[in-house]
């Protein structure tokens, strides 16, 4: 990815999306904003236990360094389903309730999404304007989230999955993120033995952001970028709920379409 300093304000962007016309899209870590510890600085959360008024001038920074005001962005509240949800203009500023992926094809629309560990998936489609943003924590992606997101593509707006492009951006990777025998051995029956690990005897570590990965081309994309940041090794840079213990902010991303 593409780590971009805008005046302390540090977010990434996909090397294969970076360039694209009529689009804007932002990783968002925890630099540039005004939360205090354990918020500190950039959390874009609202019900971890921050100040209101620092999570809404984090997220009016974020939405402005993209070019987007507060009344483009639509952002879901998350609540690890598989619940996905078009939306348009007429949800502009709008919160839509238990839904953990957005996607649109209106100009002037912006997707929000938060995470600390779990997978954002971003799906673009060139030739139809098309945009998509998911949330896949550990239950989200072995309820197959990703690839729902590509069937609800192609039933809105007519993308063809070989047409699609795909990115996998900054989460929790295999080096930190140990799980139950019994969580590593289901993902291992659906996503194959390589999403699993055994560091040391008796520990199972997942690849969350690699299952989607394989989710994705099961689903017939063939263009996926994966990020291969770990939340986890990088707190200085990114909020991340294991490896804080669950005191800790919210990352934002942001991918909006424009004129
Ligand atoms: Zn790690």
């Amino acid at each position: 990815m593409i780590r971009i300093d805008n005046l302390g304000l540090v977010y990434y962007q996909f090397k294969g999306l970076a360039a694209e016309p009529g689009l804007r899209h932002g990783f968002f870590t925890r630099l540039g904003g005004v939360s205090q510890p354990p918020f500190a600085s950039l959390n874009m959360g609202a019900s971890v236990g921050d100040d209101a008024a620092a999570v809404a001038e984090n997220r009016r920074r974020a939405c402005a360094a993209l070019g987007f005001a507060d009344g483009q962005v639509v952002t879901p509240y998350q609540v690890h389903s598989t619940v996905l949800a078009r939306v348009g203009q007429a949800q502009g500023g709008q919160v839509i309730e238990a839904t953990d992926g957005l996607l649109t094809a209106e100009r002037g629309v912006a997707l929000f999404l938060r995470f600390a560990d779990c997978v954002p998936v971003m799906l673009h489609d060139r030739e139809h304007h098309a945009i998509a943003l998911v949330h896949a924590g550990w239950r989200g992606t072995l309820d197959g989230i990703a690839s729902l997101a590509v069937a609800a593509m192609q039933a809105h707006f007519g993308s063809q999955p070989a047409q699609l492009w795909a990115g996998i951006g900054p989460a929790i990777g295999p080096c930190c993120y140990q799980v139950s025998a019994g969580l590593a051995a289901e993902f291992a029956k659906r996503f194959g033995a390589g999403v699993v690990s055994r560091p040391a005897s008796g520990s199972s570590h997942l690849d969350l952001p690699t299952a989607n990965t394989i989710a994705l081309g099961e689903a017939g994309v063939r263009h996926i970028e994966q990020a291969d940041l770990c939340t986890a090794c990088h707190v200085d840079e990114f909020f991340s709920h294991r490896k804080e213990a669950g005191r800790t902010g919210r990352l934002g991303a942001l991918v909006g379409l424009v004129a």
